[in-house]
């Protein structure tokens, strides 16, 4: 039995029809998933009591809340648990105007980067469409409040499941009605990936995680660089932009001491030199088992400072949810599982 969840209102529509019912209930069904956030077919009141009874155990897909930690600057950050049990974050970030959500699209990820948790953790499988979906549908019901943006930086690598993000994708923006510029896509870059990506001339924001302004630094912190060197990456990025007329995003961790100098700046614009792009600097988030260290201020000052002066366009994360171990490179579900079973969690 699929789970309804992530279904458009034709398919909807094509079930209920199977199930013998007229057509108009589809509509009903579309609006009790994603406007009425329904857990079950039973909760559907407006459906005739015997077909309800008899749907009563037909998955929607949607997951329990297991955990919840709430960071002082307001961030929640959830651990989910899924129908065979495995355990994912995501994380909601309120601002005024905005009710972001950090979805992750893999339990666990293979890329193994050097510097993000979720990588220490090993990768255990891809989400399904309504496993994303559900994410949104979550926060979206625990804030009280509309999701306003989508930025896929929680756990996994999206475009190692490009399928079912993109389903997801087409889920959000038609039946929640999220826009699609209002949803980023962010990858460490797979080989071939990107080409593809832009085959579908979507209108979602791609961001790239850089990290290094050279092939040997980035091989040093990104295990699979090597397989798929920058000057290709790079290139593959110019195309997208090419073919897709979106704006792209370069994501640059700024590690204390190794590729935050002036110098690393200086090459990070001569690589991007003309480039319809934007760079996104993130000071590092200190995670347990290495130890990097963040720049501070006065030094991420200096790599904008650089940057802005080659007539780059720059902005800097300070992530949110520091305190809640809900900030990027920071989301690993089985610690936070241990902890909470340890009575530790917040
Ligand atoms: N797999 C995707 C999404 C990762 S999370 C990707 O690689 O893009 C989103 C961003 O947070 C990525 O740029 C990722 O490299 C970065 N990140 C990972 N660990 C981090 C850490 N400890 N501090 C700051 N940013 C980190």
């Amino acid at each position: 039995m699929t789970p309804l969840l992530g279904l458009s209102l034709p398919e909807l529509t094509a079930w209920v029809q199977q199930q013998g019912q007229p057509a108009y209930r589809g509509k009903q069904l579309h609006k009790w998933i994603y406007e009425k956030t329904a857990r079950s077919l039973g909760e559907i009141t407006v459906f005739p009591k015997q077909w309800r009874e008899k749907l009563a155990e037909y998955p929607l897909g949607r997951s329990t809340i297991y955990h919840k930690s709430v960071a002082t600057d307001g961030t929640i950050k959830y651990l989910l648990k899924l129908a065979d049990g495995q355990v994912i974050e995501t994380v909601g970030i309120p601002t005024e105007k905005r009710l972001t959500v950090c979805v992750s699209s893999q339990v666990g990820c293979p890329m193994a980067c050097d510097f993000c948790a979720t990588g220490k953790g090993g990768f255990i499988r891809n989400l399904a469409t309504h496993e994303i979906v559900d994410q949104v549908l979550t926060v979206q019901e625990d804030f009280q409040r509309r999701v306003s943006n989508i930025v896929f930086m929680g756990m996994g690598e999206p475009l190692l499941n490009t399928e079912n993000v993109l389903s997801a994708v087409r889920s959000l923006n038609q039946d929640i009605g999220i826009g699609q510029r209002s949803i980023t896509i962010s990858t460490v870059g797979i080989r071939d990936r990107i080409p593809k990506l832009a085959q579908h001339h979507g209108q979602f924001t791609l961001a790239v995680s850089l990290h290094a302004s050279n092939q040997h630094l980035r091989e040093k912190l990104i295990p699979s660089a090597g397989g798929y060197p920058l000057p290709e990456l790079i290139a593959d990025c110019r195309e997208y932009v090419k073919q897709t007329g979106r704006r792209l995003t370069f994501e640059y961790i700024l590690l204390s001491g190794f590729n935050d100098e002036p110098e690393h700046a200086e090459q990070l614009a001569q690589l991007l030199r003309g480039f319809q792009s934007h760079v996104n600097l993130i000071p590092y988030n200190p995670i347990q088992e290495v130890d990097f260290k963040r720049p501070t201020r006065q030094r991420v000052q200096s790599f904008v400072k650089v940057l802005e002066e080659r007539k780059i366009a720059v902005s800097v994360r300070y992530s949110r949810g520091l305190d809640a171990d809900a900030a990027c490179g920071q989301l690993r579900a089985s610690k936070a599982m241990n902890s909470v079973n340890n009575g530790v969690g917040a």
